[in-house]
């Protein structure tokens, strides 16, 4: 073997390499390449006490779900020599079903979760008015100031345990704060840092390389990526912490089912090609709007003047496809704007191959108006999908021109 050879083989293989091949077994029984969806609730063992292959019931297991969750373990945390996974993937019915059971199976009563001024909204919900019954408490804090956030965990510290919980960029507001930074805070007061890394995706993002403890998804955007399933997922490089957490996934059992897995995993294959092809409509589509009669403001941060624009050339391999704009004309014009594109579709969510758009203060955010957490009315959160970018430039100009 040629030393060229050796130091190949001793490379880890590249992203789209791995989104292609791992947890992609080949079927034994027929040889097909795509690996079958096992939709069996239950499978018979050789005889009492002696399993198959592992599997007995599918809460706990199921073949297409450990598909899913060794490709996006991969995705997430790179692979040993040996092209295992360097972590735990745990996938969920919903991204709010993956929450919960991390913060059931991992915090514990008087725990307080320090969080961003922008969250989701569903994890502020889930946290302030699900979780708070249970005795978990929680602070919000602007992570974009690692000082800030260190004053804010070390008063949580002496009330109990504390949980930082961090999104970049974020959402709608697309703020980048440093993970890195914010991971030794976490680490500095004995806290985990758990990264809800659903906007980057792996393929943007690896929060577990910068020091993140635990990495949360909605595979229901980026990684499904087609807008026709809902799941979630955390991947946990901890052996100990994916135990007690995938103990709860099977005592709680929010767990996917096996079409979603298979949908989701078919999504996944395909991420990097589709965020590349996002990226270059949402830079196109940021810097055409910049500037534009009746834009005030555009959040992108790909953009040189983007407060957190070397930040995410630091700590990112791209900018992603999320674009949010504010019109000078107040709530009225935004509206407008959202309510009068045509490619651009009227609707809640991200990430698909479609564009979107978003009025956050009555939509996706209505849930957090009148709280810290609140978005400015004139602002339109746009997913920007992987039409062609003249075609959706065309779409917004028409909708902006008639202001
Ligand atoms: C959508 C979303 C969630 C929640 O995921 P669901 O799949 O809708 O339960 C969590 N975090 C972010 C950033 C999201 O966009």
């Amino acid at each position: 073997m040629s030393e060229n050879t050796q130091k190949d083989s001793a490379r880890e293989q590249g992203f789209g390499t791995r989104a292609v091949h791992a947890g992609q077994h080949l079927d034994e029984v027929f040889g097909a390449v795509v690996p079958p969806v096992h939709l069996s609730s239950t499978y018979a063992p050789v005889k009492i006490g002696q399993l198959r292959r592992g599997y007995d019931y599918g809460r706990g297991t199921n073949p297409t779900r450990d598909a899913l969750q060794e490709q996006l373990a991969a995705l997430e945390a790179g692979v040993d020599e040996h092209g295992a996974p360097q972590a735990t993937a745990l996938t969920f019915a919903s991204g709010l079903a993956a929450e919960t059971a991390l913060i059931m199976g991992a915090a514990e009563p008087g725990t307080t979760i320090v969080m961003g001024n922008d969250v989701y909204g569903g994890s502020y919900r889930l946290i302030t008015k699900v979780l708070a019954k249970w005795g978990v408490k929680h602070a919000v804090v602007d992570m974009g100031d690692a000082a800030t956030v260190a004053a804010a965990v070390d008063a949580a510290k002496a009330e109990g345990p504390v949980l930082v919980w961090l999104e970049t960029p974020s959402n709608p507001m697309m703020k980048v704060s440093d993970i890195g930074a914010i991971a030794d805070v976490a680490h500095a007061a004995g806290a985990l840092l758990v990264v809800d890394n659903t906007f980057a995706t792996p393929y943007l993002q690896t929060p577990l390389a910068l020091g993140a403890d635990v990495v949360v998804h909605s595979t229901t955007k980026y990684i499904g990526g087609h807008s026709d399933v809902i799941g979630g997922a955390l991947v946990i490089p901890d052996a100990e912490l994916a135990e007690r957490v995938k103990f709860q996934q099977f005592a709680a059992g929010a767990v996917n089912g096996p079409w979603d897995a298979y949908l989701t995993t078919r999504g996944l294959k395909t991420l990097g090609v589709r965020m590349d092809r996002h990226a270059a409509n949402a830079q196109a589509v940021a810097e055409w709007l910049e500037g534009r009669p009746g834009v005030e403001r555009v959040l992108y941060p790909g953009l040189a003047d983007h407060p957190g624009h070397e930040l995410a050339a630091r700590q990112m391999r791209g900018f992603g496809g999320m674009v949010s704009v504010q019109f000078t004309g107040g709530a009225a014009a935004a509206k407008q704007v959202a309510e009068s594109t045509r490619l651009f579709q009227l609707a809640e969510s991200l990430g698909g191959i479609e564009s979107l758009m978003n009025y956050p203060a009555e939509m996706t955010h209505a849930s957090v108006a009148g709280t810290e957490l609140a978005v400015p009315d004139n602002l339109v959160r746009l997913s920007v999908g992987i039409e062609d970018a003249a075609d959706l430039i065309d779409d917004l100009d028409r909708a902006i021109s008639a202001l």
